[in-house]
């Protein structure tokens, strides 16, 4: 017996040796991999899984977005990847039952990735439903016309559709509907999501916030006239109204006010460069 067990161990030995090396190799491949998905954000395995496209007559519309026509080829990839993932993940419903065109969701979910291009998580996990009106619509919370109401309770965005394609073509008023409403959905966010990037936009709020405590930024502010005053209505109300500037007029913004652009622009871990 016991020669053949040693004839059955030296037998074996050459595939245990290759067994502890492959897994040896695994790990480091495992941990590679990581460092580079982190530095990247490229996660490999779902790339090679599914990767997402957008049906023909859907990447049509996206080519006419100002944004993605400005990115190189590896980043619309990314980009189209993202809106599609945002555009299946999202309930898009109409007030009258009306069907949701491919240019409604098109548009909505490239301000959506756009503005969260920079960041890993750009899912919004806080918002399940994007409700479109024809119009201004009476808000639940204060019987007033909106154009635009988040309800982090019910994770609701709803929007006046005429509005966001207002905001959307014309892009050097400062006003931008989609862009503001959303920007109210990543502040919610940062408030109760723990990943790293709402905690990174909750970082940078901060940093603003205490910048608005110097007196010296207070005055120039109000004496600058830039920023339309509804944006000192409250703080949500000031991020989304810089945030419409950040995209409409980030040059002025920048020589106007050197450091909460780069704050915002940390907020949104954006490269404006
Ligand atoms: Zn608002």
């Amino acid at each position: 017996m016991l020669p053949l067990l040693k004839n059955t161990q030296q037998w074996l030995a050459p595939y245990a040796y290759a067994l502890v090396g492959f897994l040896i190799l695994a790990v480091v491949v495992h941990f590679i991999l990581r460092y580079l998905q982190n530095k990247n954000d490229f996660l490999w395995y779902r790339h090679a899984i599914s990767w997402r496209w957008l049906s023909l007559s859907r990447k049509r519309i996206l080519k006419t977005y100002p944004f993605y026509t400005h990115l190189t080829t590896s980043y619309k990839r990314q980009f189209e990847h993202r809106v599609a993932r945002f555009i299946a993940d999202k309930k898009f419903e109409h007030r009258s039952k009306l069907p949701i065109t491919d240019e409604q969701k098109i548009v909505l979910a490239c301000v959506a990735v756009q503005l969260t291009f920079g960041r890993r998580h750009y899912l919004l996990e806080l918002l399940d439903t994007i409700l479109l009106f024809d119009g201004p619509f009476e808000s639940a919370a204060n019987q007033q016309l909106h154009k635009g109401e988040y309800n982090p309770r019910a994770r609701v965005l709803a929007l006046s559709w005429p509005d966001v394609l207002q905001g959307h073509q014309i892009t050097t008023d400062n006003y931008h509907l989609a862009i503001h409403e959303f920007t109210h959905v990543i502040h919610i966010e940062s408030e109760r999501v723990g990943h790293i990037d709402a905690m990174r936009y909750h970082k940078y709020h901060q940093h603003i916030l205490a910048a608005l405590t110097l007196p010296e930024l207070r005055i120039k502010l109000e004496q600058s006239l830039f920023f339309r005053t509804y944006a000192f209505t409250n703080q949500y109300e000031f991020m989304a109204v810089l945030t419409e500037y950040f995209f409409e007029s980030p040059v002025r913004f920048k020589e106007e006010f050197p450091q909460l652009f780069y704050y915002l622009k940390k907020a949104l871990l954006y490269k404006d460069e």
